[in-house]
């Protein structure tokens, strides 16, 4: 059987997003987007357990629970190929005590949300990096330029592209060069909030999608990852060192549709590659380009 915890206390805050964020090694959560598939799962669980509350947390990813105050709660570890990837939990606002048969019957639950999640994963997640992939992270971006143009909210797409990487390969060789996107994915991350997407749109070239921000704040999550990849060391091969440059655009109104939202974040990495890269170029409405970072 698989280790579980049973809890039963007064008020538990049900945040257990936070928990499994310690708990869960790998920073993949930009790449995650809200468990919203695992739905239907969830809602059978609820119904066998007569639970009001079940949440799913993978791998840091916010789990789907309601806030709440809770008595008690089951945990199973979700696990694949002898990996813990997040954790499922039933949660209840009253006490009471969970048998041995709840946790095997949660067991065969967390089964079933692990080949969810694995079938998901290979549809939506580049296997080298673990970031989305192009299709995914286009999906994303047209559904929240869809929820942008009715809730008035901003968004901005930041491209960016590995500048000379074909150099990497050439001098250190290919797997020197997976190794570098690895790092640079996982160094993405670090600096990424839940909400933001991010995904391999190409070979070597990368997009994030920053919720909730204009250009100017997106330019400056653009700038913060430019300085963490320009910092960056790959393992293995501390002597390669990496720059990337970046094109930023704005959801704004003058935006007509996706591709011309993607069309003006390239136009502007282009520019910057040409410019002499490792920079991060902002697009501006109505205006000429303006270079944020020399
Ligand atoms: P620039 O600064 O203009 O972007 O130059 P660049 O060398 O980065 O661009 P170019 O398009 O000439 O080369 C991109 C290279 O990325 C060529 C391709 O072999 C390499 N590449 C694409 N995908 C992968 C991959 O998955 N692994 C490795 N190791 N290399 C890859
Ligand atoms: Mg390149
Ligand atoms: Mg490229």
């Amino acid at each position: 059987m698989n280790a579980r915890v049973t809890f039963t206390s007064h008020d538990i805050d049900a945040v257990p997003a936070a928990e499994a964020n310690s708990m869960l090694h790998t920073p993949v959560q930009a790449a995650l987007p809200a468990p919203a598939q695992f739905d239907a799962v969830t809602d059978l669980i609820k119904t066998v357990f007569h639970v009001p509350s079940v949440a799913v947390a993978l791998h840091g990813a916010p789990a789907n629970a309601e806030r709440g105050v809770y008595r008690s709660f089951l945990e199973i570890p979700l696990i694949n190929h002898d990996e813990v990837i997040g954790s499922l939990r039933i949660l209840d606002t009253v006490e009471r005590d969970f048998s041995d048969r709840d946790c095997q019957l949660l067991e065969g639950f967390a089964k079933l949300v692990v080949d969810q999640v694995e079938l998901w994963s290979e549809a939506s997640r580049d296997v080298l990096t673990g970031a989305m992939t192009r299709r995914a992270f286009s999906d994303t971006l047209r559904k929240t330029f869809a929820a942008r143009t009715r809730a008035q909210g901003t968004a901005s797409l930041i491209l960016f592209d590995l500048d000379h990487f074909k150099r990497v390969n050439d001098t250190w060789g290919h797997a020197a060069g997976d190794a570098v996107l690895k790092t640079v994915a996982r160094t993405v991350l670090r600096e990424l909030r839940v909400e933001d997407s991010f995904g391999r749109v190409g070979g070597e070239e990368f997009a994030i999608l920053v919720a909730n921000a204009d250009a100017q704040r997106a330019a400056d999550v653009a700038e913060r990852v430019r300085i963490a990849i320009e910092n960056a060391t790959i393992p293995g091969h501390p002597e390669i060192r990496i720059t990337s440059s970046f094109g930023v655009a704005e959801a704004t109104n003058a935006v007509l549709d996706v591709e011309d939202w993607s069309d003006r974040a390239d136009e502007q990495l282009y520019a910057a590659k040409g410019s002499g890269r490792n920079r991060v170029n902002v697009a501006v409405d109505a205006q000429p380009l303006r270079a944020m970072v020399n």
